[in-house]
């Protein structure tokens, strides 16, 4: 009997598990995908948004494509969730599938640090990215504070290729001496599961200088005034404020009470969650791994492998692995490698590959790759 999935979200996992099932059981599913957006971009595009390399369309992979076996894609806005119930409503319709996944991602509490939307800059959306170009355009001196304002975030060493990357861009433009750049990290160290890549990514900043202040929380903006308030009282003037937004579950996630302390519980192995037949992967939920693609699609492919024993009634399906590699952007082409492996039960390792050009050649056969895998006609 054909089961019925629906899958909504189609960013890193939600592609990840439609692909993988298609690939394996096309003929004994028939998958739903679900997006409220018409395109999916991977989250470092957001770089090429704000220093003005690519266009919006340029960095979209059109759902329109997607040509797999077994999955259709919709363009809905899912509206309510009823995760006991199975049943979803979306601005199209109602679903009571057999198998449910949450893949909606995580969204950005923008309000929750007083003064930042009026006195602050973001490149994590993929809106404040394409906006941020203008205002980076009309930059000609000045300090740039790149500011953390909470845990967890997506892809931890993002805040440090930004500043990386606006070191080069501002060198390019030849305001480079005129400004300074700082990045406020509630943390000791860059990517505290990597000390190598920390120090790696710390001794770049002193060659670029680059200041990296630690331990730092961020509390509030004063825009009048143009000073970041720390947790400690301390004020921390600035030209432009580049913030990395508190992160949350989307508002349907948070009206479906499935998220416990901000995020949806799961088992580590699966990814299921509480209630029968409904699991969760990516940056909604708690798993152990950090808030990136890489880890969103492992956990997908951890599903996918449990829900293709399960309709194949055979096969020993492998568990969450954990492993991910994280690129990290260091300017002049030069991209540094993250081998990080977060296998549930024991403290992550993550050892570095320095800085290449080959590796920024591979970063890029990684999202040819991902662009073949889940969109191509196999
Ligand atoms: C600047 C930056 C750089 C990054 N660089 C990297 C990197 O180099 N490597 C890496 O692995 N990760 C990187 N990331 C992180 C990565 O983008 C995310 O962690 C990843 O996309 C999470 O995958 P996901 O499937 O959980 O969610 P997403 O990819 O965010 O997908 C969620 C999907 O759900 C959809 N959705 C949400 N709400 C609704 C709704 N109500 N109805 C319908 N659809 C909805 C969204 O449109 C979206 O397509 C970066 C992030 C940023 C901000």
């Amino acid at each position: 009997m054909t089961k019925n999935i629906l899958i909504r979200g189609a960013g890193f996992g939600g592609l990840e598990l439609s692909s993988s099932l298609s690939a394996e059981v096309a003929d004994e599913v028939q998958v739903t995908l679900i997006d409220k957006n018409d395109s999916f971009k991977f989250g470092f595009s957001k770089f090429d948004l704000m220093f003005g390399r690519a266009s919006m369309s340029d960095v979209s992979l059109y759902y329109s494509d997607l040509v797999k076996p077994g999955v259709e894609f919709r363009q809905e806005t899912v509206t309510s969730i009823d995760a006991a119930a199975k049943k979803v409503t979306t601005d199209a319709g109602t679903y009571e599938p057999d198998i449910l996944v949450v893949a909606l991602g995580a969204d950005y509490d923008f309000d929750s640090t007083p003064g930042f939307v009026e006195g602050g800059h973001e490149f994590y959306s993929f809106d404040g990215a394409f906006a941020l170009k203008d205002v980076l355009n009309d930059f000609k001196s000045g300090s740039v504070v790149i500011g953390i304002l909470g845990q967890p975030y997506k892809c931890p060493p993002a805040p440090c290729e930004a500043a990386m990357l606006l070191h080069e861009w501002m060198t390019e433009r030849g305001i480079r001496s005129e400004s300074e750049i700082s990045l406020i990290s509630q943390w000791a160290i860059p990517a505290p599961p990597s000390p190598d890549g920390s120090k790696a990514i710390l001794s770049r900043f002193e060659e670029l200088g680059i200041t990296y202040t630690p331990n730092t929380v961020i509390t509030s903006i004063d825009p009048s005034k143009k000073i970041a308030i720390t947790a400690d009282g301390d004020e921390i003037p600035y030209d432009l404020f580049l913030g990395i937004p508190h992160h949350r579950v989307p508002d349907v996630v948070e009206a479906s009470g499935m998220a416990e302390g901000g995020w949806i519980p799961v088992d580590e192995k699966n990814l299921s969650t509480k209630f029968p037949d409904v699991y969760a992967v990516g940056d909604v939920t708690s798993a152990p791994a950090p808030k990136a693609g890489v880890f969103a699609e492992s956990e997908a492919r951890a599903v996918a492998e449990h829900l293709i024993a399960e309709i194949k009634g055979s096969g020993s399906p492998v568990p969450f692995q954990g492993a991910g590699i994280c690129y990290v952007e260091f300017g002049d082409n030069m991209v540094g490698k993250v081998n990080a492996n977060f296998l549930p039960g024991q403290p992550p390792t993550a050892p570095f590959d320095d800085a290449s050009v080959e590796i920024g050649a591979e970063k890029s056969g990684f999202a040819a790759e991902r662009k073949q895998r889940w969109f191509a006609a196999p």
